[in-house]
C-alpha cells in the first residue's frame, strides 16, 4: 500500500494519528466524558472454581484499591467520589459508570439489574461500560444491556488478550477463541458497543501472532480496543515464571513498533481506549519501561509520525471485512 497516498480520516476531529476515546466522546456528545471505575464486589468464575482456580496467570486477584482498603462503598457513593475527583467545576458534565473489577456480568440477573440501574439513576451518568469475560454473557444480560442502549450509551468490554488458543491455554484464561467470536456475534446488532482488551508481549507470541490477533479484530464488528502491555506482578504465576527466568519480555522498542503495526491494521472507526498499561506499583516486577506510561505513549506518537502513518492505513479492505453492521451509526466511517 502506498503510505503517502493514505488520507487521515477527518471524522476523528483530532490532532492524533489514531482515534482516541476523548476525541470520540467529544465528537459524539460535544464535550468531555469521563469513565468512573466501579468495583461492585463481583468475583470471577476463573477464580471461584466454576471454571478454574487461581485465575489467569497474570492476574493478581486483589480487585480494586477500594476493595483492598475495606468494605466496598455503594455504587452511588463510588460514583459521587468519582465525580468529586474530576471536580464539580469542570466543564465536563457527563460520565460513564464503568463496572471494571473482575467479571461484571457474573451474578444473578436481578442483582446485576439492581447495580446497573443504581448507576444509571445518578445525575449526569449517561451510560454504562461493563467489563466481562466473553464466556459470561448470556442472552438475558445482553437483552438488558441492549434495552439500556436504546437511550443510553452502553459498552461491553470483553477480555480476550489473544486470538490464539495455545496462548489462552497458557494464560489459563478458561475460554477459547471460539467463545470470544461467539460473544461478539451475539452482541452484534444490538444497542451495545463492543470494546476488546488485548495484551501485547505475551510469552510465546511472535509479532506475526500478535498481528494475527489485530487482523481478526479488524474484521469484526467491534467499536473499541484497549491495548495493554504485559505487566508482570509479584505473587502471580507469571511473576513466578519471570523470577525463575523462564519467560522473555518485550523491550520498549518492540512494544512501540508492534502497537504501531496493530494501529495500522485496525479500521479508523475503532476507538482506541488504551495503548499501554500501568499501575500496581506495590507488586510490579517488570518490564521497567512500562512504568513510564507517558514515555510509551510519546514513543507511539513519534513512531507513527516517523512512518508517516495512521490507524487504519493497512486495515482490511472494506469488502473483505465481515459485515456485522450493529446499527450504531455514530462511530462508523
Ligand atoms: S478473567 Fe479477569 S478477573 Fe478473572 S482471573 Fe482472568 S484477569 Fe482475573
Amino acid at each position: 500500500m502506498n503510505v503517502e497516498a493514505a488520507k487521515r480520516p477527518s471524522f476523528w476531529n483530532n490532532s492524533k494519528r489514531y482515534y482516541d476515546l476523548k476525541s470520540y466522546w467529544r465528537n459524539l456528545f460535544g464535550g468531555n466524558v469521563y469513565k468512573l471505575p466501579i468495583d461492585a464486589g463481583f468475583t470471577c468464575p476463573n477464580r471461584d472454581g466454576t471454571l478454574g482456580w487461581g485465575g489467569c496467570i497474570y492476574c493478581d486477584g486483589r480487585g480494586s484499591k477500594l476493595r483492598q482498603a475495606g468494605p466496598l462503598p455503594s455504587v452511588t457513593e463510588q460514583i459521587e467520589r468519582g465525580k468529586a475527583y474530576y471536580g464539580a467545576n469542570r466543564r465536563a458534565a457527563k460520565f460513564i459508570a464503568y463496572f471494571q473489577t473482575f467479571t461484571n456480568t457474573y451474578a444473578p440477573l436481578p442483582r446485576l439489574v439492581s447495580l446497573y440501574e443504581e448507576a444509571l439513576r445518578q445525575r449526569d451518568v449517561i451510560g454504562l461500560s461493563v467489563g466481562t469475560r466473553p464466556d459470561c454473557v448470556d442472552t438475558e444480560i445482553l437483552d438488558v444491556l441492549d434495552g439500556y442502549g436504546r437511550d443510553r450509551h452502553v459498552w461491553v468490554e470483553y477480555g480476550l488478550q489473544s486470538v490464539h488458543d495455545r496462548t489462552l491455554a497458557f494464560l489459563n484464561r478458561g475460554h477459547d477463541r471460539g467463545a470470544f467470536l461467539d460473544a461478539v456475534a451475539r452482541t452484534s446488532g444490538r444497542n451495545i458497543h463492543v470494546c476488546v482488551h488485548i495484551i501485547v508481549g505475551l510469552p510465546g507470541e511472535t509479532r506475526a501472532d500478535i498481528l494475527e490477533t489485530a487482523r481478526t479484530l479488524a474484521r469484526l464488528p467491534i467499536h473499541g480496543i484497549k491495548i495493554h502491555s504485559l505487566l508482570v506482578l509479584r505473587g502471580t504465576r507469571l511473576g513466578d515464571l519471570y523470577e525463575a527466568g523462564e519467560i522473555n519480555l518485550m523491550s520498549r522498542r518492540e512494544y512501540i513498533d508492534t502497537v504501531c503495526d496493530i494501529l495500522e491494521i485496525l479500521p479508523p472507526r475503532v476507538v482506541i481506549q488504551r495503548l499501554t498499561a500501568d499501575g500496581y506499583k506495590d507488586i510490579f516486577l517488570a518490564p521497567s519501561w512500562a512504568v513510564n506510561k507517558l514515555d510509551v505513549l510519546n514513543g507511539i506518537d513519534a513512531e507513527l509520525k516517523r512512518r508517516n502513518s495512521w490507524q487504519g492505513i493497512r486495515a482490511p479492505a472494506r469488502e473483505k471485512a465481515l459485515d456485522f453492521s450493529s446499527g450504531l451509526g455514530e462511530d462508523e466511517t
